[in-house]
């Protein structure tokens, strides 16, 4: 990343709506010192440099005498706005024409194009957001369901930050607690009374600990779960991701195995996605593309939060599906177990199964389909989300957290053993370096270059 990013100096421009997209209007934020002279420049209308901050005008963008497009001017005046810039946005006509006159206008008026996530970099460095809110702006823009809305929601207003903030307040006092020690070496005394501090080490440590482990069902919540269709060939699993997915995006077919390249696909029940990953089947077989299948489809199980294992009892007798179910338990993943083609079993039929506790569907028929997804549901434990609490859905910060929990078992280490005071404070250093990453606190331009160069332009 160049210095010039980090020159919050220059005033940035850009599309901030979604570029080609239909629709009647189109917004383009300017941000930087000269954000509101430089649309005034341009703008008929009153003089903007003169209004109040959070006031909308209408006038006109010339290019000279040139009229380019009526517009709407939304002024945000420095520390009041996004970035705690000068700020405008000019809502336009959405012409792609009228966009890029006004962009290239702008531009000739000495603004510049703004980077890949620059204005939220820009909101990030003059603190009106740490990094870690920052970063849930890009995952808000992403979400697509209501637990991934709700969690991105939640840490973009500081929930996470702000647990993380009282951790790094009660380490900071006891680090210099500590470090006062070093300056009186020489006297032996302990300032930081150690049972206090193995204690507070332990709460904090207990923290940590259950934000990591909040990270597989942050990580659920945000990107889905992720579930296989598993069964013997023909027992009806594109079919049924079909009767799921609603539309025909499964290749469906009579020859057994013609599914042979797995197929992702989500669907959103009461407000969680479920990836679907269609499988080739789990049966042995000779044939060299449909082995290379079979491999895959165990790799994609093993990627699997959850496994719906479908059978047909018109093929398989109760003694192989049994000997299935057994191949499925020792993935030890959850499983639910489906009998496919109800429609075709009599009761007598369907004796054998009944200490299975099946559930029974049709996929053809698409019944039971209601069912069976209440019960995918009921798997990914529904009871035990709540997300109120923190949970952590970034893997940058639940790397940063296993850091942090290392570098506090090493505090408490000390604290039990004959650990000098420096080495200690070293230790609690350490932790609050590493806390300090996720919220930016301790940051580097590739780091930073790293987050905002996944962010869109415009954002
Ligand atoms: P896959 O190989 O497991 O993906 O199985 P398919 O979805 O391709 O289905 C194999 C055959 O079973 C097709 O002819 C389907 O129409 C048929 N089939 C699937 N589900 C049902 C069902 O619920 N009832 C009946 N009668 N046939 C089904």
């Amino acid at each position: 990343m160049s210095n010039s990013t980090f020159n919050t100096q220059d005033t940035i421009v850009a599309l901030a709506t979604s570029p080609g997209a239909q629709g009647a209007i189109a917004v383009i934020r300017v941000s930087g010192p000269d954000a509101i002279t430089l649309v005034n420049s341009v703008f008929k209308g009153k003089d903007l440099t003169r209004q109040k901050s959070h006031t909308i005008h209408f006038g006109t963008i010339r290019d000279g005498e040139e009229i380019i497009d009526e517009v709407l001017v939304s002024l945000f005046v420095a520390p009041h706005s996004y970035t705690k810039e000068n700020s405008v946005e000019i809502s336009t006509h959405n012409s792609k024409y009228i966009i890029e006159r006004i962009l290239s206008l702008l531009i000739r008026q000495g603004a510049r194009s703004a980077r890949p996530g620059e204005f939220t970099l820009r909101a990030f460095l003059n603190g009106s957001m740490d990094l870690s809110q920052a970063e849930a702006v890009a995952d808000l823009i992403a979400s697509n369901s209501a637990a991934s809305h709700q969690v991105a929601m939640q840490q973009m207003r500081g929930g996470f930050s702000n647990q993380l903030k009282k951790l790094r307040e009660d380490l900071v006092h006891f680090a210099s607690l500590i470090e006062l020690e070093l300056d009186f070496s020489e006297e032996d005394v302990e300032f930081a009374n150690r049972d206090q501090l193995k204690a507070l080490i332990m709460q904090i440590h207990a923290v940590v600990l259950k934000l990591i482990q909040s990270f597989e069902q942050g990580n659920v919540l945000k990107n889905g779960v992720p579930v296989v269709i598993a069964g013997k060939p023909n027992v009806g699993k594109s079919t049924l991701l079909n009767a799921l997915l609603n539309e025909e995006r499964a290749i469906v077919s009579d020859i057994a195995g013609t599914t042979r390249d797995t197929i992702e696909d989500e669907i959103n029940i009461k407000g969680i996605t479920f990836r679907f990953i269609d499988t080739a089947g789990i049966r042995e077989t000779e044939d060299i593309i449909e082995a290379k299948g079979v491999e895959r489809t165990l790799e994609k199980m093993k990627q699997a939060r959850l496994i719906i294992y479908l059978f047909d009892p018109t093929q398989d007798d109760i003694d192989a599906v049994q000997k299935q179910i057994e191949e499925i338990r020792t993935l030890n993943i959850p499983f639910v177990t489906i009998i496919n083609k109800s429609d075709l079993l009599t009761e007598e039929a369907r004796q054998p199964y009944a200490a299975l506790q099946p559930l029974y569907i049709s996929a053809k028929e698409q019944q039971g389909i209601e069912e069976l997804k209440d019960e995918l549901l009921k798997q990914v434990n529904l009871a035990n989300i709540n997300t109120d609490d923190v949970v952590v859905t970034n893997i940058r910060h639940v790397e940063a957290l296993q850091r942090t929990s290392e570098a506090l078992e090493k505090v408490l280490y000390g604290i039990d053993n004959p650990v000098t005071s420096d080495f200690l404070a070293m230790d609690i250093r350490q932790a609050l370096h590493h806390l300090g990453e996720i919220t930016g606190t301790v940051t580097t331009d590739d780091l930073l270059d790293n987050i905002f160069s996944k962010f869109c332009i415009g954002k």
